[in-house]
Formats: structure tokens, C-alpha cells, sequence
């Protein structure tokens, strides 16, 4: 089997795309992650460069114009986008790229790179617990919070694309099926 390369994490937001992410590049220190440019407010805990890009939305529009995105939305009222540098990276250093991705952002990637992209899907185990998780986070407003669940049932119904799901109840056991996912089809 042709081993993957570019591995996306999806989910609805809330649906623990941080979380694994931190432990796929802490349990395998040889992959890369790929830090995506956006317009949204930095949180408390996000660092500039590592968790993301924060750019102005002149700036982003600019990186549009000049072609240097592989895919970008606008989500939540703000741009969020894979720069095709973060991608060439990878590739001249021959690593795995982790991508903490929408279901859009994930499904472009498989696009652009059908033989070496893997898809993950975090499903949530129930809305009820999704909304729990949100708000425990509290890194949102309650308008936020109300456009983030809102968008969460197309990214469900659009996971039927992904290569894998996972229900991600007992976080342990999330934690430890993507590991085995990534042994399996990256190793
Ligand atoms: P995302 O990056 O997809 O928006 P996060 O990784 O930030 O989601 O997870 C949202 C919140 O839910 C965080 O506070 C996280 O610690 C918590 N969380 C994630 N998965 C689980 C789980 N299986 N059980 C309990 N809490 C979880
Ligand atoms: P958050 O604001 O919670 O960090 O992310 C909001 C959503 O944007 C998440 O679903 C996240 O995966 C997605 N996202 C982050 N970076 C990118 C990207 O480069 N492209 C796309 N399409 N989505 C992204």
C-alpha cells in the first residue's frame, strides 16, 4: 500500500482536532505540522508562527491574490488557508505533514494530492456533548459558539468522504485509534 504523506484532522468545532493533533506530534516528533494562515483573533494559549499564522485580512487577500494558498475558506467570518510553503516544506524534507483542517480544506487537499493524502474524521459522539465541550473551552462568544454548531451537521454529513472516522468519546481511546491509524497507512 502507498503510504500517506499528508495526513488532515477534521471535525466540528469542538470536536478535538487540537487535542489529537498535540499528541500525534508529540508521540511521533518526526512529523511536521502544517500552520495555516488566518484572519481570526490569536486565543490566550496560541502562539504566532506555530499554531497559526495570524495575518490581516489585507494580508491574506494578498496571499490569495499572489497564488500562494493550496485551499482557503472563510469560515466564522474569518479566512483561514494552507500556504503552499508549508506544503513544500514537507515534501523537500521528505516528513509527514499533520493538517488541522475544515472538511472543505481536507477534501481540496485529497484533490490536489489523491495518492498521498489520509482524511481523519473526529465525529463527536452526540451533539449534546459537542455543545458541552465547546463551552467548557470557552475560547468562544456566545454568537460564536451558536455559528460554530451551526456549521457542525455539514461537516458531518460531509464526512462520508473521509478515509477513517472516529467517534472520539473516551479521549484515551480516540488518542490511541489515530495512533493506530497512522501506523497503518504512514509508517
Ligand atoms: P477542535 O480543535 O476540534 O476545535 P479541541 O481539541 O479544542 O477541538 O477540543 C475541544 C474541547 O474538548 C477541548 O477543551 C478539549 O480538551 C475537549 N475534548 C476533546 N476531546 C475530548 C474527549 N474525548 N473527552 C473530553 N473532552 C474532550
Ligand atoms: P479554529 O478557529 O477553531 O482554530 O478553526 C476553525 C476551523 O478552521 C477548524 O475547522 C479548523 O480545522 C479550520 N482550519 C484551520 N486552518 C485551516 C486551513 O488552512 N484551511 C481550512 N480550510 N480550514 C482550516
Amino acid at each position: 500500500m502507498n503510504k500517506k504523506k499528508l495526513v488532515a484532522i477534521s471535525a466540528p468545532s469542538g470536536g478535538g482536532k487540537s487535542v489529537v493533533t498535540r499528541h500525534i506530534l508529540n508521540k511521533f516528533p518526526d512529523v511536521i505540522f502544517s500552520v495555516s494562515a488566518t484572519t481570526r483573533q490569536r486565543r490566550p494559549n496560541e502562539v504566532d508562527g506555530k499554531d497559526y499564522f495570524f495575518l490581516t485580512k489585507e494580508k491574506f487577500e494578498e496571499l490569495i491574490a499572489q497564488n500562494q494558498l493550496i485551499e482557503w475558506e472563510e469560515l466564522f467570518g474569518n479566512y483561514y488557508g494552507t500556504l503552499k510553503s508549508e506544503v513544500q516544506k514537507a515534501i523537500n524534507k521528505n516528513k509527514i505533514m499533520l493538517f488541522d483542517i475544515d472538511v472543505k480544506g481536507a477534501l481540496s487537499l485529497k484533490k490536489h494530492f489523491p495518492n498521498d493524502t489520509l482524511l481523519i474524521f473526529l465525529a463527536p459522539p452526540s451533539k449534546e456533548v459537542l455543545i458541552e465541550r465547546l463551552k467548557k473551552r470557552g475560547t468562544e462568544s456566545e454568537e460564536q459558539l451558536k455559528n460554530r454548531l451551526a456549521r457542525a451537521e455539514l461537516e458531518i454529513s460531509m464526512s462520508k468522504e473521509f478515509d477513517q472516522i472516529i467517534v472520539n468519546d473516551i479521549l484515551e481511546e480516540t488518542l490511541q485509534k489515530v495512533e493506530q491509524v497512522f501506523i497503518e497507512n504512514c509508517q
